[in-house]
């Protein structure tokens, strides 16, 4: 794989951590943002740099515009480009339909759906001049199935295939593929309120009978790199839980 610059979002823990090493181990120049686990971020830094590899830390709530537009331009001014945009942030809620506020409405769409449409309007500027580029989204199996009592994060994460599909088709004009990944259960902590025994209910569920793990999306990450003619797709990564 030729040396890339990508921007990993959510990078300071679970899955964008693992995305984040993938790519820098393959001698791809990272940007890993994060928002408020500072000390995690660092850990990564320097577990990478015990290994002779340098990625570049930047914190900033994908949430808000103006972080996200000041973070955009401080990769440009350093590197020049961005080939590749990783939207992994997001946040989960748990709760009965009936009791979710608008609040937690606000919350869960600014954060995992808004951000995605914030962070991808002002890298494909950048990649429309460059007329080359990939976006990959990290979304979820319960934007294709619904999820009871997660509805707002399902409706999050399918808004967000809907908008890969919208986009691929738009910026294929600029030589742009937009793709998500949909993860199944993987084994992070966005999951810390599932006991044993949830995990050993749903393991019963899926045909290859365990959750996954963030290397396995991570790797799926570096396959989309790697496959110049995948674009609007939606990959689900998730032990065949959903076909
Ligand atoms: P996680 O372990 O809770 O990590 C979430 C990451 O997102 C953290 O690095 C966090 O950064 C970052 N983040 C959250 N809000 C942010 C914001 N406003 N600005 C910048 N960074 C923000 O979650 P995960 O399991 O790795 O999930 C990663 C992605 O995969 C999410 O989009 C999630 O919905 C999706 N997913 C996960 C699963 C699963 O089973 N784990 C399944 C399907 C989809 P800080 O801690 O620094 O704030």
């Amino acid at each position: 794989m030729e040396n890339k610059v990508i921007l990993v979002t959510g990078a300071s823990r679970g899955i964008g951590r693992a995305i984040a090493k993938e790519l820098a181990l393959e001698g791809n120049i990272v940007i890993a943002n994060y928002n408020k686990s500072t000390e995690k971020a660092q850990e990564l830094k320097n577990e990478l740099q015990r290994e002779n590899i340098e990625i570049d830390l930047y914190k900033a709530d994908v949430s808000k515009r103006t972080e996200v537009e000041n973070m955009i331009d401080y990769i440009i001014q350093k590197y020049k480009k961005i080939d590749v945009l990783v939207n992994n942030a997001g946040i989960d809620l748990v709760k009965l339909f009936t009791e979710v506020t608008d609040d937690d409405w606000n919350y869960v769409i600014n954060n995992n759906l808004y951000s995605v449409f914030c962070v991808s309007q002002a890298v494909s500027k950048h990649m429309i001049n460059a007329k080359s580029g990939l976006i990959i989204n990290i979304s979820s199996i319960f934007g294709q199935i619904g999820a009871s009592c997660e509805s707002i994060y399902a409706v999050s994460k399918a808004g967000i295939d809907g908008l890969t599909k919208s986009l691929a088709k738009e910026l294929s004009l600029s030589n742009i593929r937009v793709n998500s990944i949909a993860p199944g259960l993987i084994d992070t902590e966005m999951n810390n309120d599932l006991s044993e025994e949830d995990i050993k209910n749903v393991e019963l569920e899926i045909p290859l009978k365990r959750i996954g793990k963030t290397e396995e999306i991570a790797k799926t990450v570096k396959m989309l790199i790697e496959c110049d003619y995948i674009t609007g797709q939606v990959i689900a990564v998730n032990g065949g839980w959903y076909m």
